[in-house]
């Protein structure tokens, strides 16, 4: 049955955004054409062995990161703040999951999203897990902020093998949304790439919004190829008009 993208009253929206959303505003995606994220193998940099064989490595990879998202050269561009109007406006749920560990989305204006992979301004002791609020550097030397133990802070970031966050939280949005927007996001990191499959399951339509067609783009209901800050304000302003 066709599904009726303009004329139906949604309720519940979940929009799940990735690396893609901000390589606009200058932070590169995990994969680009060579398979690298920022020069590096993923799974050295994005895995707790990876952390484990060389610490020093994966420290001042997210350091590094941590200073490129402070820098003046990087903010929100207009797929963020299109993403931030939608939820100001519409009149029902809007739930935003982000893959990304930026904090462009919260930059732009958007006031709850689920920060599923971990953030780059948080830091998180590995002995009792508080979490801390960071802008600056930390490594290996630094005595962390509760048990005062250096080597004991390690970034609050989801490597591969680990549980992402708000997983209970994001079955249920999924579990009723009628809406589901994919932006930006390759459809390779698991759980993640599954999160359209469960949402269609339960009815909702389903909407894809990425540069490039990915392995998911023939499951959606309706794929837009293009830039997210070219596509978006556009698309929310005639899909919500
Ligand atoms: P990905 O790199 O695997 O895929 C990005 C997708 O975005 C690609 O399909 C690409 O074609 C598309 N894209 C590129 N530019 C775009 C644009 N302007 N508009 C729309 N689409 C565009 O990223 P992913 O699926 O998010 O998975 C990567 C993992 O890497 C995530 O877990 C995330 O934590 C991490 N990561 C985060 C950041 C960030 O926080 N900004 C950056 C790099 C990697």
């Amino acid at each position: 049955m066709q599904k009726d993208i303009h004329h139906k009253k949604f309720t519940s929206i979940v929009i799940l955004t990735g690396a893609g959303i901000s390589a606009e505003s200058g932070i590169k995606t995990f994969r680009d054409e060579d398979g690298l994220w920022e020069n590096h193998r993923v799974e050295d940099i994005a895995s707790p062995e990876g952390f484990q064989r060389n610490p020093k490595m994966v420290y001042n990879f997210y350091n590094e990161r941590r200073k490129q998202l402070l820098s003046n050269e990087v903010k929100p561009n207009r797929g963020h703040m299109a993403l931030a109007q939608l939820e100001n406006d519409f009149k029902g749920q809007t739930t935003l999951i982000t893959q990304n560990v930026d904090d462009l989305h919260e930059r732009a204006g958007s006031k709850s999203v689920l920060h599923m992979h971990g953030e780059l301004l948080k830091m998180r002791c590995q002995f009792t897990n508080q979490v801390f609020l960071t802008k600056k550097s930390f490594d290996e030397k630094t005595a962390c902020l509760c048990c005062h133990k250096p080597g004991a802070l390690r970034p609050h970031i989801v490597w591969f093998g680990e549980v992402p966050f708000y997983m209970d939280d994001i079955q249920r949005v999924l579990e009723k949304c009628d809406l589901f927007l994919s932006i930006g996001t390759s459809g390779q990191v698991y759980p993640a790439a599954m999160f359209m499959q469960v949402a269609r399951q339960q009815g909702a339509l389903t909407i894809e919004i990425n540069k490039d067609p990915t392995a998911n783009s023939p499951l959606f209901d309706k794929t837009f190829h293009g830039k997210a800050g070219d596509i978006l304000p556009d698309f929310i302003s005639n899909f919500f008009a």
